[in-house]
């Protein structure tokens, strides 16, 4: 391999290292100056561990010696060099300033709405990122994939029209609304969609109405294959725009155009929402993204590695996966934060020790944000075994009733910091009665493995694992 030549994969790597390296820096100055000096790379080549970089001058190469080799070594590593790595900088006297590689910038990936065809009306761009592709599946969303497949299956079908998705913040919503529209677009790009947020959409209502472009306004709504609309939780801010929302879903439903919505809550429980606008919305089907289990959160987190083409040691993706549970965006944070942390120190040894105080804010977010409640803990196993909250809550004691009853009270008391006194209150029993459930569950766990695995499933749906435990 000659110096100016280099295969593919050393370019990939170089490429990726390059916009790593400026993604870790983090004020606009420091990003600026460091496009400048890796601008003045002519020619980089590698021979087997050997990564050799050439400069246009002397003073350049002096400046990346003394500057970047630790970031250049990091960014390399993370974008998948090998751990042996030997970066040499000199200065290549017969540079031709054509070999300068551009850097890619990491922006240009959204689809602008006139980058396409005439069918998408979008007020808001959809991420081409957010595909099914790119969206792992677990337990905890499956059947929202399923509902979103269904709609791209066929559109306006009544039994998916209106979908109607909903679950805490961060866990995919808009990831998998935007999928639905990427991959319509892809399969018919004449189809008119529109994706937006209530906030948007309250916004354009607005606007239209102090210009008195009311009419252009429906019209734009009322005309179209496929509208997603993303956060609908802020319609609660108006009762005008309620009922414009609650035309165009009439005008869209009645001549069969799909209506794909979200929301951080069921329809059931949207506040200051008109009762029937929330018909409407549960006329279709309502399905709930839940919090990913640990399986599943590794999964993500090795898929965002994949798709960025980041080198993240597997013990580094699981302790981030065992550490943030509340929302996948976290994870993403997190992953961003250790990645940065790489490229600026690359011979950190990546223990657990380094790693909780790399992602230190991040875990003190994660245990303020994500107290389990005891009602959460109920509900879930009420649900598991198909009994009501009220029968958890009664003296009733049949064993279908026991079981869940005191598994509720085992999680409980192994998976928050509630004390003995707080669970009794919850469940309306003496303290007593609390001890005897954890250890009567305790006892059965060694050696009833389907109570078992209906603990690891209930807990899954927590977003816990049953290492999580206190004790
Ligand atoms: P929400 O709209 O529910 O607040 P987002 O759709 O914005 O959440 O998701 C937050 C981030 O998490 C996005 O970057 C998204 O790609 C990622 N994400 C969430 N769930 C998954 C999943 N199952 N697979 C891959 N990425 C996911
Ligand atoms: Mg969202």
């Amino acid at each position: 391999m000659s110096d100016e030549t280099i295969d593919t994969e050393s370019k990939k790597l170089w490429e990726s290292a390059k916009s790593f390296l400026i993604m870790s820096l983090t004020t606009q100055e420091e990003k600026s100056q460091a496009e400048r000096y890796l601008g003045m790379i002519t020619s980089v080549s590698a021979e087997g561990s050997k990564f050799k970089i050439l400069t246009t001058n002397e003073f350049t190469a002096d400046l990346l010696k003394a500057d970047y080799i630790n970031k250049l070594r990091g960014s390399l590593l993370v974008a998948g060099a090998t751990p042996d790595l030997e970066i040499e900088i000199s200065c290549d006297h017969n540079a031709r300033s054509t070999m300068i590689i551009p850097t890619e910038k990491p922006e240009g990936k959204f689809l602008s709405s006139e980058s396409r065809s005439s069918g998408f009306v979008s007020t808001l761009p959809l991420n081409e990122e957010y595909t099914f592709d790119t969206f792992v599946r677990g337990p905890s969303n499956s059947y929202a994939i399923s509902a979103a497949e269904g709609v791209v299956r066929n559109p306006a079908n009544p039994i998916y029209n209106p979908l109607f998705i909903h679950g805490g913040t961060g866990l995919g919503k808009t990831h998998l609304m935007q999928a639905i529209g990427n991959e319509l677009r892809k399969k018919n790009p004449s189809m008119m969609i529109c994706y937006l947020t209530s906030e948007t959409f309250l916004n354009e209502y607005v606007t239209a109405l102090q210009n008195g472009q009311i009419a252009s306004f429906r019209h734009k709504y009322r005309s179209l294959d496929l509208l997603l609309i993303d956060d609908i939780q802020f319609f609660a801010r108006g009762k005008d725009v309620q009922e414009e929302f609650f035309n165009t879903f009439n005008a869209l439903k009645d001549s069969r155009k799909q209506i794909v919505m979200t929301s951080d809550v069921a329809p059931k429980n949207l506040p200051s929402i008109e009762s029937r606008l929330i018909s409407r919305f549960e006329g279709g089907m309502v399905q709930e993204i839940e919090n990913p289990s640990y399986e599943t959160r590794l999964a993500i987190l090795k898929k965002k590695t994949e798709i960025s083409e980041v080198r993240i040691p597997d013990s580094v993706l699981e302790y981030i996966a065992d550490n943030i549970k509340s929302h996948v965006r976290a994870m993403e944070g997190a992953l961003t934060k250790v990645t940065h942390a790489i490229i600026a120190e690359p011979s950190l040894l990546l223990t657990s020790e380094t790693l909780s105080h790399i992602l230190k804010d991040f875990i003190e977010k994660e245990q303020s944000m994500r107290k389990l409640t005891i009602k959460e803990i109920q509900q879930t196993c009420a649900n598991k075994y198909g009994v009501s909250m009220s029968d958890i809550l009664s003296h009733e004691r049949t064993q279908s009733l026991v079981t869940p009853r005191q598994l509720a009270m085992y999680i409980s008391k192994k998976y928050t910091s509630k004390g003995l006194q707080e669970i009794a209150t919850a469940f309306g029993k003496k303290h007593a009665t609390v001890i005897n459930g954890v250890k009567t569950i305790t006892g059965r766990l060694s050696n009833e493995p389907e109570l078992k695995s209906d603990l690891e499933e209930i807990l899954s749906s927590l977003g816990y694992r049953l290492s999580d435990s206190m004790d």
